[in-house]
């Protein structure tokens, strides 16, 4: 692990100010100096210590259930093929006004059909929607045909998507002579063409928040997260592509397969940057994005997030990938109010506090509903 320290330059705002002040006498040059350079008088507390409760009151709203019904673009609800968990899924779905969830843990053949068959026998095909998997590992020439293949046939048996495509697209997929398989390889076409063909979307996460691939030093906003999970950390460019080297890579991707529906899970990662992610849009008509996990990147740009959201709003969907039914009135919270600084639900994606964007009735049923039943086929028509 490489780790390097960035120094920080004086805040020129601070300075500023303590040159007014000094000017106005206030400060004598020795006591700024001294302030500058005050240490703490006690041993300061660690990052995972420090808990400040906020001092703040301000109007708070609770919102338990979402104000249009809702397609989870990105569940990861388990597998889908017993009496008892779908009772269970759908019980949470009903509490919070989640119309259908798309099964977003891929599955093909007998995997895929065991769900839908289960679905079916306990009345709730009009709930859920299948996505299919692509076998990705050790891909060589004829491979594309065959996955397109197998595709056809999930397709066949009712898969209405393909994806989750997970990160390891990109990240750790190999050809079959050993070397990364790069998402533009042209032996995966056939693949692609016929997912525009049947008119499936296809769901794709790549890569990781762009801080997964910077030095783990105190600067990096992530460093908590990086510090939990050694997984999580792709600054190693001998083993990895950098962050925009991967993206430029999906990029090409896109552009080369524009009569294909692509979903970008995540924002595409690009929810940091959300004029990044609009150029995206502005060059390919033919890409969504879904917001799954990124929340507290909407939550700290509340205005600039629902000025996006107004602009694209034929091309942003609701998803929240881990199903942890507790954490979705976050999700409400954020898109539907305009509360101010509150707390998001997972210290180590972001110390920082949310407010609401406000978001208008109209942007609301498309990022929750009309945007996905558009872009899946068959879904059900009624319920919303
Ligand atoms: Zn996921």
């Amino acid at each position: 692990m490489r780790a390097s320290v960035r120094r920080s330059s004086p805040d020129p705002r601070a300075t500023a100010v303590a040159v007014a002040l000094l000017t106005a006498g206030a400060l004598t040059p020795a006591g700024l100096s001294a302030q500058r350079n005050r240490e703490p008088t006690v041993p300061p507390p660690t990052i995972l210590e420090y808990q400040p409760r906020s001092t703040l009151i301000v109007p708070e709203t609770r919102v338990p259930r979402a104000r249009f019904p809702v397609v989870d673009f990105h569940g990861h609800p388990g597998r889908l093929d017993d009496p008892e968990t779908l009772a269970r899924v759908v019980a949470a779905m009903d509490e919070l006004n989640i119309q259908v969830m798309v099964q977003a843990i891929p599955s093909s053949g007998e995997r895929l059909t065991r769900q839908i068959e289960a679905v079916r026998q306990a009345g709730l095909s009009h709930r859920f929607v299948f996505f299919a998997s692509l076998d990705l590992q050790s891909v060589g020439p004829g491979d594309g045909v065959r996955i397109a293949q197998q595709l056809e046939r999930d397709v066949a048996a009712g898969a209405v998507g393909i994806g989750e495509i997970s990160k390891g697209f990109g990240l750790f997929s190999r050809r079959a002579d050993g070397t990364r398989l790069p998402m533009d390889d042209p032996e995966l076409d056939p693949v692609w063409r016929t997912a525009a063909r049947l008119n499936v979307p296809v769901f794709i996460h790549t890569g990781d928040p762009a801080e997964f691939f910077q030095p783990m030093d105190y600067q990096n906003e992530r460093w908590l997260e990086l510090a939990l999970f050694t997984n999580r950390r792709f600054f190693d460019r001998e083993r990895f592509p950098s962050f925009d080297d991967l993206m430029a890579e999906r990029d090409r991707l896109l552009e080369r397969h524009p009569n294909t529906t692509w979903v970008l899970a995540h924002l595409g990662w690009h929810a940091q940057d959300l004029g990044r992610l609009g150029r995206l849009f502005d060059r390919f008509p033919n890409v969504h994005a879904e917001i799954g996990a990124i929340l507290y990147d909407l939550g700290r740009q509340p205005r600039n997030a629902k000025r996006f959201f107004e602009r694209y709003q034929d091309r942003i969907l609701f998803g929240k990938d881990s199903f942890q039914p507790d954490e979705y009135p976050y999700y409400w919270r954020v898109l539907e109010t305009e509360d101010e600084y509150f707390d998001y639900y997972r210290n180590y994606h972001a110390f920082w506090k949310l407010y609401g964007m406000g978001l208008s009735d109209a942007v609301l049923e498309k990022v929750y509903n009309g945007n996905a039943r558009r872009i899946i086929p068959g879904m059900p028509t009624q319920g919303w």
